[in-house]
Order: C-alpha cells, then sequence, then structure tokens
C-alpha cells in the first residue's frame, strides 16, 4: 500500500509494479487532489537513467511526455563571490592516468605556469558552456569519456507518465484523503488506513509518500525528525514557471542570492523558477517580489510559497512503514538530490525486500544506509554555503559562521593538504564532483599526489594537448541542444497548460 501520488509515490509503484508482476501481489496507491503535490522537483542527476532503464522506458517517447531537456551540469553562479561562475559537470576531467585522479596532473600543470583551465578537459562543461549537447559523436574512438547527462523536467506530467505506467501493470489507485489510521494491537504495525468516505484500505507493507507530513511514519509511527538547519539554513522557497524566451540550455543555473539563491530549470514549454531563502534574513512578500523581477520571461503564475526543514526522518523503515520522498526528509534542491533518493531508495527497498515477515536487523541496515547517505549530501550541499569568500549580506556572514560537520572538515583538511579526494564505494557525489565544488568556491590545494610529477614534462604536454583536443573535438560534432531536441524528442505544444 503506498499512500501519495507525488512524484515519490508514482516511482514507488511503477518500480515495485513492474519488478514484482506476476508474483501476487497486490499494489494499491493513495492519492488525493483536493491535498495535491509539492509540484516542484524538476532537476534531476544522472541515476533517472538507470531508473528509466531499470523501467524499461522509452527516452523520447519520455522526454516528450514530460516536456524535458538535457542536463549537462549545474552552474553556479556568484556563489563564491560575486560575478565569478562555474560548473558542476555530471561527466570527467581528462582521463585517470598512473592510477590517480587527472586533478593531480592538472594541479602540476598549473604549478608549473601550464595555462589551460580544468575546464577544458571535460566534455560536458564545454557542451553546456556552447549550449550543446549529444549522446555520439563522429570524434568518439577517442579516449575522452562521453557526455553525462540527466533531465529537466515537468514535475507533474512527469508523476502522470508514471500513474498511465503503473495502472497499466496493475496497480490500483485510489482517490480520496486519508483521515485515520489503524494500528495492530499487539505491535503497533500499520494494519489499514480509512478514507474520508469511510473506505477502509488493509496492507502488509505501507510506504508513506505522503510529502512533507509524513502521514504514516510521524504523525502515526512518530519516528522523529532530525532538523539540520544549523547546516543549511534555508527554510523556504518561492517558485514560479516562466515563458521560455530562449534557447533552452542544457543546464541548471543556480544564482547565489542576498539570502539564498535561484534556480532557474529550461524545459521544453516553460522554463522553472524559484528562490530558495532562509527566513530569518528574508520575507516571503520580499522573496516573492524579488523572484519575479529576476526571470527571463513572463510569469505563468504567481510566486508559490513553500516551507521545510532541512533533515531526516530518524528511522526512514520502522515496523511495516517505508517513507519515501519528503516523507522521509528533505534536504535543500542545491545538487537535485530528492529524485535520487527516491529511487535509491526504492533499490534497495527491493533489494531488502521483506518476504516472511520483518526482520529488524534488516530494517536496521536500511536505516544505516539511509543515513550515511544523506549525511554524505548534506556535507557536500554545506561546503557551497561555507566555503565562500561572500560576506556581503547578513545571510552570508551567517553562512561563513557555519559550523560545519566533522566529515566535511576531515575532507576539506585532505583536499588543501594533498588535493586527495576520497569517497566512499556507495557515495553519491564521486570525485569529479568534489573536485568541481571544491575548485568553483575557491579552495586550492597546497600540493597534489606524488606520482604526477613522474611522468616527463614533454609526456605531460603531449597527453594533456590529446585531451583538451579531443575534448574541442568531441563537442564540435554535437548539435544545439534544442537542435537535437527538435530532431529525436520534440514535445508537443501544451498551450492551455501554464505549469
Ligand atoms: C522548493 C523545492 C524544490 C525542489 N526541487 C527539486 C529538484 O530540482 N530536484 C529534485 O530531485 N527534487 C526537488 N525537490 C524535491 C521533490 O519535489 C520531491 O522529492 C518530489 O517531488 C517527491 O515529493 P513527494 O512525492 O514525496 O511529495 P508530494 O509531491 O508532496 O506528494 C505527496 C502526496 O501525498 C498525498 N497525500 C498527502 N496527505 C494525504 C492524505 N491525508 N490522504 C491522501 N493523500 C495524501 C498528496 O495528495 C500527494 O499525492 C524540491 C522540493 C522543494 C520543496
Amino acid at each position: 500500500m503506498i499512500v501519495g501520488g507525488g512524484s515519490a509515490g508514482w516511482m514507488a509503484a511503477a518500480s515495485l509494479a513492474k519488478a514484482m508482476t506476476g508474483g501476487g501481489y497486490t499494489i494499491d496507491l493513495v492519492e488525493s487532489e483536493e491535498i495535491g503535490t509539492v509540484g516542484v522537483g524538476e532537476a534531476t542527476i544522472p541515476s533517472i537513467l538507470d531508473f528509466n532503464r531499470s523501467l524499461e522506458i522509452d527516452e523520447a517517447e519520455f522526454i516528450r511526455a514530460t516536456q524535458a531537456s538535457f542536463k549537462l551540469a549545474i552552474e553556479f553562479v556568484d556563489w563564491t563571490r560575486p560575478g565569478f561562475s562555474y560548473m558542476h559537470p555530471f561527466g570527467f576531467y581528462g582521463v585517470q592516468m598512473s592510477g590517480i585522479y587527472f586533478h593531480h596532473f592538472w594541479l602540476r600543470h598549473q604549478a608549473q605556469g601550464g595555462t589551460l583551465p580544468y575546464d577544458a578537459f571535460c566534455s560536458n562543461i564545454i557542451a553546456a558552456r556552447a549550449g550543446k549537447f549529444g549522446r555520439t559523436s563522429t570524434a568518439d574512438k577517442l579516449p575522452v569519456p562521453p557526455l553525462g547527462y540527466a533531465y529537466h523536467f515537468d514535475a507533474g506530467l512527469y508523476a502522470a507518465f508514471l500513474r498511465k505506467f503503473s495502472e497499466a501493470l496493475g496497480v490500483k489507485r485510489h482517490e480520496g484523503r486519508v483521515v485515520d489510521v489503524a494500528l495492530r494491537a499487539t505491535d503497533g504495525f500499520i494494519e489499514s488506513i480509512k478514507l474520508a468516505d469511510g473506505r477502509i484500505i488493509a496492507g502488509d507493507l505501507f510506504i508513506d509518500c505522503s510529502g512533507f507530513r509524513g502521514l504514516l511514519i510521524e504523525q502515526t509511527l512518530h519516528a522523529g525528525y532530525e532538523d539540520w538547519s544549523e547546516f543549511l539554513p534555508c527554510d523556504r522557497a518561492m517558485a514560479v514557471p516562466c515563458e521560455r524566451i530562449v534557447a533552452t540550455t542544457p543546464y541548471t543555473r543556480s544564482t547565489a542570492r542576498e539570502a539564498g539563491w535561484q534556480w532557474r530549470i529550461p524545459l521544453q514549454h516553460r522554463t522553472g523558477n524559484g528562490y530558495v531563502y532562509c527566513s530569518s534574513f528574508l520575507g516571503d512578500d520580499e522573496a516573492a517580489t524579488l523572484l519575479a523581477g529576476r526571470l527571463d520571461g513572463a510569469a505563468l503564475n504567481t510566486p508559490r510559497p513553500l516551507r521545510f526543514v532541512t533533515g531526516r526522518r530518524k528511522e526512514v523503515w520502522k515496523k511495516n512503514c517505508v517513507a519515501l520522498g519528503l516523507a522521509s526528509g528533505f534536504l535543500e534542491p542545491l545538487e537535485s538530490t530528492s529524485i535520487h533518493l527516491v529511487l535509491a531508495s526504492i533499490a534497495r527497498l527491493l533489494f531488502m525486500f521483506p518476504g516472511d515477515g520483518f526482520d529488524q536487523a534488516s530494517i536496521d541496515k536500511f536505516n544505516s544506509l539511509a543515513r550515511t547517505e544523506t549525511e554524505e549530501i548534506r556535507d557536500f550541499l554545506v561546503l557551497h554555503y561555507t566555503a565562500t569568500e561572500r560576506n556581503d549580506t547578513p545571510f552570508w556572514r551567517h553562512c561563513q559562521a557555519i559550523k560545519r560537520p566533522d566529515t566535511l572538515v576531515q575532507r576539506l583538511e585532505m583536499f588543501e593538504r594533498s588535493a586527495n579526494i576520497v569517497v566512499s564505494t556507495g557515495e553519491l557525489f564521486r570525485e569529479p564532483s568534489w573536485f568541481a565544488v571544491l575548485m568553483g568556491q575557491g579552495i586550492r590545494p597546497k600540493s597534489y599526489h606524488p606520482i604526477a610529477d613522474i611522468l616527463p614534462d614533454a609526456e605531460l604536454a603531449r597527453r594533456f594537448e590529446l585531451m583538451s583536443d579531443d575534448v574541442r573535438k568531441r563537442v564540435q560534432a554535437y548539435p544545439l541542444h534544442d537542435e537535437f531536441i527538435r530532431e529525436h524528442c520534440a514535445a508537443p505544444p501544451l498551450p492551455e497548460r501554464a505549469a
């Protein structure tokens, strides 16, 4: 039984239905049109491709149905200091050599007076800045890896697409508002839910996708919430779509503002925008006015306010209830990680799916994996706010004073001392991501790996030329992003739909 029909609910329904068809399971999903969904969540990261592959979804069909565009990177504007921007790409810099990461060789190049920027070795960044996209190219036999990418899509259309997919596989949707939850007297497990019209639906496993309210996991089972506002102070967002008036950039833009930051997510039919801010430093009305004045095109709605508390549910699996999506916690959308966390939790749930009863050891493991995963992402986000030269507003002065989690302090010390970036096996953000943001936010290591010094000067120069040339040739062969969409996956216009 799934409670909630936002992205999380329908992603869970689609995945479970796909994996369990023929197994004699019944999957019910309850959602309430009256309550609605959060309606944002439009930028993804590359793991969405694996999720879609696991469902055997045709990419072009998916893109057309969700008005999607391709995303190669996130551009961070004014985060380090006003007037400076950098890219966090979904691809690699150069290639690994002698068993160590490329960036050590680049640091040597720079220490010896070399002038090639590290961006010149990353196809994703060069393509993003040129507004290009492609999956293959005439230069494809060259050594630098092809583009890594994700999507921007319309959150409402995404849920609708997955609903159609899930219902075709037998998922039963119930329209209605859950007003009561019955617990088993013997052990406090959830037995059934009651809808406003009196219908009672029983189940064995309950998946709470009810959004911030955490109807089952919190309001019923009181799992508890760990508040991370001390690390990540933003607690509000204003969201508004606007008309699309320029070329569709193949990247998300995040622009630091006086009390937070603004997102810009280009889709085929419109552009999504939002201002994520901290209520101690900016009022809602002021945020709405500032956002409305900073759009590419005419607003298609009035700005919609959203409130949240950054943090995580202490137990995301409790008794026979697993929380997914906003019901499980929320890390602000700076690195577009929420939808990824949904699909990663679904994969874990399928992997550890309860058969004959519930096993506490598996539940504990599930919870500890989820905890580590969110802590690692939290640290990555905190890096953006705390490694900055900005002290021009009270908000940024507050950010500079944030006490970093110990785990982040250790990472920073390692990078500053020796340029080492060590990521754990299942960690979401890998070495190129940390390198991009550490360097982008202005952190410079004092040294680099000793192996990088072994390669003779002439050989290093030859390889650097080869790699940067490869990146240039590869990107030259790609079409413009809009041309690619037009040719392969243009969505039909939606004139009657404003948001
Ligand atoms: C400002 C902001 C920006 C974001 N940007 C991104 C982004 O760029 N990328 C990203 O990956 N994620 C982003 N997210 C997160 C993303 O929106 C969510 O993770 C995703 O939409 C999943 O939401 P959900 O399904 O958990 O909750 P919701 O969309 O809130 O859905 C909850 C569902 O539960 C139902 N429900 C609730 N109570 C009841 C009840 N009593 N009875 C019946 N049904 C009920 C509702 O009707 C609804 O169907 C963002 C979030 C915010 C707040």
